[in-house]
């Protein structure tokens, strides 16, 4: 194709809440090995539009990805055709060992029922994802336990034991230490070059560290696009952030 890689375009995608365009009208196209920013106040309608992406919600438009469009698939196939997101609140099973919760994902993805890992080693893919996101010393302990930064990563890694080709993320380094946070942006860039990211963020030290494009989104509609520094100098972002 023209843009020679792998991206998922978005065209004129709406989602309308009886009346109300939670998503009104949104162009995007998100390119592999990119890590792609999206910004904005609250009810901007950031989540709305991965919902919709992910198969959630409704919407109206075009998302092509691999030459499907995404709005008309179920979340199970969206899933299988490559798009995988994080939530918020970790959504990993706390009962379950790290090291379980990425054969779980694993499994499933793959819809292989198999016998408990103690009968059949580590597939190399779980292996894989373990030593990328760095919890190999603690494959063994209950999710549970895990700090709430090293859930996010468990998440991450669940994205990539599912062969995630896009990933989107939701407020991954909210309430992570700087330390953290730096760490993430590394996996990020990591993993990201053979993939096409995006993440939901509202720490701008963190999009000013390691956002290749940001977008920023008001009242359903894309306000501005570009780097940071081209975003920031931009008088309707001004206005939206500091009701100029
Ligand atoms: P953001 O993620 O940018 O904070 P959201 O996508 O969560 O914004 O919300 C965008 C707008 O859509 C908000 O005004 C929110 O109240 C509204 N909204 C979200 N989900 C629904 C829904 N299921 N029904 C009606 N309105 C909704």
């Amino acid at each position: 194709d023209e843009l020679g890689q792998d991206y998922l375009e978005v065209r004129d995608l709406t989602v309308d809440f009886e009346g109300f365009k939670a998503v009104d009208g949104v162009d995007l196209t998100l390119l592999q090995g990119r890590l792609h920013f999206l910004i904005g106040p609250n009810g901007a309608g950031k989540t709305t539009l991965v919902d919709a992406l992910t198969g959630l919600v409704p919407a109206t438009g075009l998302a092509r990805y691999r030459n499907r469009d995404l709005l008309t698939m179920k979340p199970h196939q969206i899933v299988r055709s490559g798009i995988g997101r994080t939530f918020q609140t970790a959504t990993v099973f706390e009962h379950l060992s790290v090291l379980q919760n990425l054969d779980i994902a694993g499994g499933v993805h793959r819809k292989a029922w198999r016998l408990p890992l103690a009968r059949r080693g580590t597939p190399d893919y779980v292996q894989h994802a373990l030593e990328t996101i760095g919890l190999t010393d603690l494959r063994d302990r209950p999710a549970g336990v895990l700090a709430h930064g090293q859930k996010q990563w468990l998440e991450i890694g669940m994205l990539l034991v599912q062969d995630a080709k896009v990933m989107f993320l939701d407020e991954t380094v909210a309430g992570m230490s700087h330390e953290e946070r730096d760490a993430t942006g590394e996996l990020l860039q990591r993993i990201g070059s053979e993939r096409t990211t995006v993440v939901i963020e509202h720490d701008m030290d963190f999009v000013r560290s390691f956002a290749d494009v940001v977008t920023v989104m008001h009242a359903g509609k894309v306000l501005a696009e570009g780097s940071l520094a081209e975003i920031q100098s931009d008088a309707r972002v001004q206005e939206v952030y500091l009701g100029r």
